[in-house]
This record gives C-alpha cells, sequence and structure tokens, in this order.
C-alpha cells in the first residue's frame, strides 16, 4: 500500500497498472489508477501535478506512475494529447475528448478486466450495448445508475441498429442534425403526452402495469427512443427545397409516413397549444423561416463531427501545449 508521505518522493511506477479504455476521461482513469493502488484520487493527482491540483497531468508523468506507455495513454484520452498530436491522428469515429461522460457497460467493463466501470465519453448512437442487450443511456442522462435490460424490448435493439446504419449510409452530420430535431419532437410529444402510445407500452413492458417511476428513470429515455429514431428517419428523408403549403401534396406524403411509422394520430396543425405550437410544426418552420432557431433545438452540441476544428480554431491554450478548461461553448 502507497502511504501519503511517499507521494512526496519522485514519480516511480505504482504497484498495479491499469488499461485505460478507449475515450475514457482522464479524472475516470484517476480514479480507477488509484482505487486499484488504493490510494486517494486526490493525492494521485497532487503527486503527478507537483501538488498543484490544477495543473493539467503531464502525460509523461501518467506514463511514468501508471507503467502505460505514453502513446497508448494518449490515444485513449485524446485530452492528454498537444494541439500537433491531434492534427496527426485519425479521429474521424472519436467523440468529443471535452464532452460529458458517462460509466460504460458493467458487463463488457468486466469482460474487459475493469474492476470499476470506466467512464467514457461516447458518440450520441452509442446509447445501447448491443452485446449484452442493455440501455446504457448517453452521458445527458447523469443521474442512472442501472443500465435496463433490453431483453424483452427488442424494438428499441432493432432502432439503435437503424440508427447505426444511418450513420453509415448518410453520415453522421446529417444524421445527427436530424437526431437532435426528433429529439426536440420527441420530448415534447412526450411532456403533453401526446403521440406515446407506444411510449406507454414499452414502459409497461418494462415496469409492469399501474407503474409509477422517478422523472429521470433511464427507461424514460429508453422507451422514446425507437419513436425518435423513426423521426429521424422521416427528417432526413423528406427535406424539400422550399417550404411546403400546408396543403400540398409533399406534406401529405411525409404525414402519411409519419403515420405509418412514428405517431399514428397525428394531424398537421398550426394552433398553439398553452403558446407552444405543435414541436413537429416549429422544427419544419423553422427549418425556413429561422435556421438559427434550430440551434435551440441541440441536445448534445459537443457530440457533432467539428469538434476538432472548432477546439483548434478557439479553444487551443497555447503555451503548455494542450487544451485545457474549455469554457462551455453549447
Ligand atoms: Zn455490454
Amino acid at each position: 500500500m502507497i502511504l501519503s508521505a511517499d507521494l512526496q518522493a519522485p514519480l516511480r511506477r505504482l504497484p498495479r497498472t491499469v488499461v485505460p479504455a478507449a475515450d475514457e476521461s482522464l479524472d475516470s482513469y484517476l480514479r480507477r489508477l488509484a482505487h486499484a493502488n488504493r490510494l486517494n484520487p486526490d493525492e494521485l493527482r497532487r503527486w503527478l501535478t507537483g501538488n498543484r491540483k490544477s495543473d493539467p497531468v503531464a502525460v509523461a508523468s501518467l506514463a511514468a506512475v501508471s507503467g502505460r506507455p505514453a502513446a497508448s495513454l494518449r490515444w485513449a484520452m485524446l485530452e492528454l494529447c498537444s494541439r500537433d498530436d491531434l492534427a496527426s491522428m485519425r479521429l474521424r469515429t472519436r467523440p468529443d475528448p471535452f464532452g460529458p461522460t458517462r460509466p460504460e457497460c458493467r458487463l463488457c467493463s468486466l469482460a474487459r478486466g475493469h474492476e470499476v466501470a470506466p467512464h467514457c465519453r461516447h458518440l450520441h448512437e452509442h446509447v445501447v450495448c448491443l452485446r449484452h442487450q442493455r440501455w446504457i443511456g448517453s452521458a445527458r442522462d447523469q443521474t442512472m445508475r442501472t443500465k435496463p435490460s433490453l431483453r424483452q424490448h427488442p424494438e428499441i435493439l432493432s432502432a439503435n441498429v437503424q440508427h447505426r446504419r444511418l450513420i453509415r449510409r448518410h453520415g453522421r452530420h446529417s444524421v445527427i442534425s436530424a437526431f437532435r430535431e426528433a429529439t426536440y419532437i420527441g420530448r415534447s410529444w412526450h411532456q403533453r403526452q401526446e403521440h406515446d402510445d407506444s411510449y406507454r407500452e414499452l414502459m409497461e413492458r418494462f415496469h409492469g402495469a399501474d407503474w409509477m417511476i422517478s422523472t429521470v428513470d433511464p427507461t424514460i429515455p429508453a422507451a422514446t427512443y425507437p419513436q425518435r429514431v423513426a423521426l429521424t428517419m422521416l427528417l432526413m428523408k423528406h427535406r424539400w427545397p422550399d417550404k411546403p403549403a400546408d396543403e400540398s401534396p409533399q406534406l401529405a406524403a411525409f404525414i402519411g409516413e409519419l403515420r405509418r411509422t412514428a405517431a399514428p394520430n397525428y394531424e398537421w396543425s398550426r394552433r398553439s397549444y398553452y403558446r407552444r405550437r405543435d414541436p413537429l410544426v416549429e422544427v419544419i418552420d423553422a427549418r425556413y423561416d429561422d435556421p438559427d432557431v434550430l440551434g435551440e433545438f441541440d441536445i448534445n452540441p459537443r457530440n457533432d463531427t467539428n469538434w476538432l476544428e472548432r477546439h483548434l480554431t478557439y479553444h487551443y491554450a497555447g503555451s503548455a501545449g494542450r487544451f485545457r478548461g474549455l469554457p462551455n461553448i453549447d
């Protein structure tokens, strides 16, 4: 066991090493390394930074203490990289290294030999562990401690397969844009208890009849997910060069497909409900009348495809040769 007094000594390798998970946050890795060596994570950080807790952790120090090669630490935790490191890597399919994190699937973590589940950044479609058929949710679901089983919910699993397929076919950028719109619409309908028959059916399968749950229960985003993916597909498919008139054949075709796939009783209406219009009408109108408003529908703006360019342009803290302390850019 390492004693606190030992932490005043020069850096040396700890008895137990820990393999970093892909896209793990530095905080999570330090917590797991400290746990494996029975250390306090804050003391470990101070040891690495020479007692200055707020200073960035140098990758060379972490390599010396963890016994892991610096290159593998950088590759797993992109926040350790310098600007030049990032520019030389192939990062097309990696999530924003400064985005929010969530715990990985516990069963995957155990299979990889992690005693404690690492907290990792993730791409927006990685909300389901298809291998273990569990809902792992997004970093937005900060409060979720359980990962609901999806063994009785094939709709949610196949929605995730469709979601990933959409990204392979059409590219991440266009899918995430439609998925944000769809999530805004789906959440708004859910709050108003509209078009939520499939949600209620899925919730009953999760919890039985007469279910009552907390408003932050992870089954809520899971049960709205198939509708959000169906809406995403529709919103991607139906993009018109000009705003369609209310009685136009384009809009009629769109609504017909919407009723078949995502909202069987949907009626297109510009009436307001408690001063709010139907969210689908809002999104379609905003596309043509005020595209800037679409930013308000963002659900997780950090998880996009432009994070590298954005950080290089606006948020590079040059002198230390690394990124640090990024302000809120949402
Ligand atoms: Zn898993």
